[in-house]
């Protein structure tokens, strides 16, 4: 039976797509396999294709302040990508890669932790998991698809280059705080 440790050990071997040709390292995810809260980006950027984790550069700082509003521990929230290589220059993830690389592996990743919730990061990721493009109307709110619940907001480098969008995460962020109080278990 897979576990997310050997999940984490066939990414790193992955061949499947070919962002792996110009990625220094593969970044898996980082969290304990009893996280109630799943966090999804976008893929990964220079620090992380470095360091081999995720959400360690910029944005990963914006997150972890983000994250401290709503009351929660980084480290015991599971922290991963739709895509588990950089792509080239920081592009976005192509259409075919998105699809390969949530089949392979995000989606093995939810089977085993069954998150209470996944708070998804972004446009591209909110439509990864859901099918759906109106992250600018549903952000702050919880998603339910397949029986999963989604909680939606926006990608930290928008909020790095945005003030106004840095102001609407950090309210939806308050909003998460009460979510999980109330129902997270
Ligand atoms: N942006 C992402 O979407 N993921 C990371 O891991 C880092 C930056």
């Amino acid at each position: 039976m897979s576990t997310l440790f050997s999940i984490a050990e066939n990414i790193r071997k992955c061949t499947s797509c070919s962002l792996y040709k110009n990625a220094t390292l593969a970044i898996p995810g980082d969290g304990p396999k009893d996280a109630k809260i799943m966090v999804v980006g976008e893929a990964p950027g220079e620090q992380e294709d470095r360091q081999g984790l995720p959400f360690v550069g910029k944005s990963g700082k914006l997150l972890d302040q983000m994250l401290t509003i709503a009351g929660l521990d980084r480290k015991k929230v599971f922290i991963t990508n739709i895509v588990k290589h950089r792509p080239p220059q920081n592009r976005s993830p192509q259409a075919s890669e998105i699809k390969t690389c949530k089949e392979l592996w995000l989606d093995q990743q939810i089977k085993i932790l069954k998150p209470s919730l996944i708070v998804i990061l972004g446009a591209l990721a909110f439509k990864a998991l859901t099918g759906k493009n109106s992250l600018e109307k549903l952000h702050g709110t919880v998603v339910e698809k397949d029986r999963q619940k989604y909680f939606v907001t926006y990608h930290p480098s928008a909020a790095l280059r945005f003030a106004k969008t840095k102001e609407k995460m950090e309210q939806d962020f308050r909003k998460l705080e009460i979510l999980v109080q109330k129902s997270i278990k």
